[in-house]
């Protein structure tokens, strides 16, 4: 009809597209994952929304229906969930917007043709994943609040169209027409099986239509409230993949009950893999809070900002269900679970600590994040410094502030740092060489926020910590190596004439004892911030 609206997608839906359905695919069952997986997260947003809007509630008994139709040869998946206007059908279906898909789009792209196949099974590549098994994909959707319906359909090559529909209830359902070679997904024992597979864990009921009824398909238990014993590796991987949109293997599982005065079940992961979705970018921690195993929301921040690495679930009995978000802030018991949960994650880290090479895992992708903690003013600091790694003039690898203080020098009196950009370039810094020749170790920082926290930590076991560009370092009380004891150079009259020539550009020259082999360095006055810092300023432009 002429109320039909064509579009052609994004360039790089365009690209996904061609990928994902030339990709000659062994597991391509994990598109079920795919569409049950944002079906339910389509019905806990309704949940969650209906809370505190004027949106109808998730009818009582709501289930993701899955119905195999084998002379029609479709597949129809349908939610009570959110639903989707017309706009949203657009961007969400025609556009890629997550950071993920776009760097899967882009490996695929480059992997040789063989390898693509198993790239597919790691990554969720969503909703597109409908193509691997269907020539063409109908989705009708009622955005909940709404009476509108729209129905976008596409065969899966250049466009789509648009067109109005109707729908009795808010929702969305998703019509696939199933390929000749994928017929198996047309058999409900089959469906049933990969649900169990994959999308064992999600809380709200999967069914499959068998012999005229909706037989359910999913145990239905969050897996979180399963004994520990009971939960296969495989499963947890599988959770955690879905709860962060990821594909590695966690590098930390923790999963425990907390009874007593506080009752709350956590199953927490520390991701084995840097997200694509850069952690240094997202300022809070994304942990669900789910009470009575009901999603409430994913925004309470139930760890500090600079543990947002962690995914994960927290699941209480101590708050009401109807807690809203402005509530939640509030809330006294939502503190103590934060403390408990900040706490647990801390000790975990300290006991993964005593591995180094494992440890250097976790640090090579979050250590950036866990510096950021040295700011927060709390009970934490302590905890943090002794997490810390470094690179050091005096060691291979990485090193903590404890093994430093350890190799200290007799006479040494400070925990030395040089801040800069790269590591290889602070190796060779002029202003190690004093430092160097005495045989006193320099921690070589070169992240960012680098420049900042030495100060902001202050002391580490009563050891202060001082940038060695700082002027006042003093190297005297330790011993000075071996055959350079001649005297000093008289520099008396050199220094008044240097001072001279270079006026406004330094505060002051004087003679040091920190070098051996160069003739100048510049250094940092006692107060104020050093040189790294100075640099981060200029370039920042203040
Ligand atoms: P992702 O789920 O990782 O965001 P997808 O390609 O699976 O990526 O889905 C894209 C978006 O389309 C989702 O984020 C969601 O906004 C929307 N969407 C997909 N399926 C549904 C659904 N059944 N109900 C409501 N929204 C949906
Ligand atoms: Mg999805």
């Amino acid at each position: 009809s002429e109320t039909v609206e064509r579009h052609e997608f994004g360039a790089e839906v365009g690209r996904l597209l061609d990928l994902v359905v030339h990709a000659l695919y062994s597991d391509r069952e994990i598109f079920l994952r795919e569409l049950v997986a944002n079906a339910a997260d389509a019905v806990d947003r309704r949940r969650f929304e209906a809370l505190t809007s004027s949106i109808p509630a998730v009818p009582e008994g709501a289930a993701v229906r899955v119905v195999p139709d084998k002379e029609a040869r479709t597949l129809t998946i349908s939610d009570p969930g959110i639903g989707m206007a017309k706009a949203e059908l657009a961007t969400n279906l025609g556009t890629i917007a997550r950071s993920g898909t776009r760097a899967f789009t882009q490996s695929l792209a480059e992997a040789a043709p063989g390898d693509r196949p198993s790239l597919i099974g790691q990554f969720g590549v969503g909703f597109y994943s409908a193509f691997m098994v269907a020539d063409r994909v109908e989705v009708t959707s009622r955005k909940a609040g709404s009476d509108e319906a729209w129905t976008w359909a596409s065969e899966g090559h250049g466009d789509y169209t648009l067109a109005p529909a109707s729908r009795e209830e808010p929702g969305t359902e998703i019509v696939l027409h199933v390929k000749e070679d994928a017929s198996d997904f047309l058999e409900p024992f089959r469906l049933r099986s990969v649900i169990r597979k994959w999308a064992d864990h999600i809380t709200i009921p999967i069914t499959v239509f068998r012999d005229g009824k909706d037989e359910p398909a999913n145990e239905g238990t969050a897996l979180w409230r399963k004994p520990k014993s009971e939960i296969s590796e495989e499963s947890y991987t599988e959770f955690y993949r879905h709860l962060g949109h990821v594909f590695d293997e966690p590098w930390s599982t923790l999963h425990w009950r907390a009874e007593g005065a506080l009752e709350f079940t956590a199953l927490l992961f520390i991701p084995g893999m840097k997200p694509f979705q850069a952690v240094e970018n997202e300022r809070e921690s994304r942990v669900r809070l789910h009470v009575r195993r009901m999603f409430i929301t994913d925004e309470a921040e139930l760890l500090p900002a600079w543990l947002r690495f962690v995914h994960g679930v927290v699941d209480t009995e101590d708050l009401p269900l109807n807690v809203s978000r402005e509530m939640l802030q509030a809330t006294p018991a939502l503190a103590r679970i934060r403390r408990a949960v900040t706490n647990r994650v801390l000790s975990e880290l300290k006991s993964r600590a005593r591995e180094a090479e494992d440890y250097a895992k976790f640090w090579e992708n979050f250590g950036t994040v866990l510096k950021e903690g040295l700011f927060e003013p709390g009970e934490h600091g302590k905890d943090i410094a002794s997490l810390l790694r470094f690179r050091s003039s005096a060691v291979e690898g990485w090193t903590s502030l404890a093994d430093y203080v350890s190799r200290m020098k007799e006479g040494q009196e400070a925990i030395y740092v040089l801040a800069g950009d790269a590591p290889e370039a602070l190796a060779k810094s002029p202003q190690l060489e004093g430092f160097r020749a005495r045989g006193v170790e320099v921690l070589l920082l070169s992240d960012q926020i680098d420049a900042f926290w030495p100060e902001r930590l202050d002391r580490f076991e009563d050891k202060p910590i001082r940038s060695v560009t700082q002027g006042a370092v003093d190297l005297s009380k330790i011993a000075p190596p071996e055959g350079a004891q001649e005297e000093a150079a008289d520099l008396s009259r050199l220094l008044p004439l240097l001072q001279d020539a270079l006026k406004e550009d330094v505060s002051e020259v004087r003679a040091t004892d920190r070098l051996v082999g160069s003739a100048v360095v510049l250094a940092a006055s006692e107060g104020g911030p050093d040189l790294q810092m100075q640099r981060l300023l200029n370039r920042a432009g203040r």
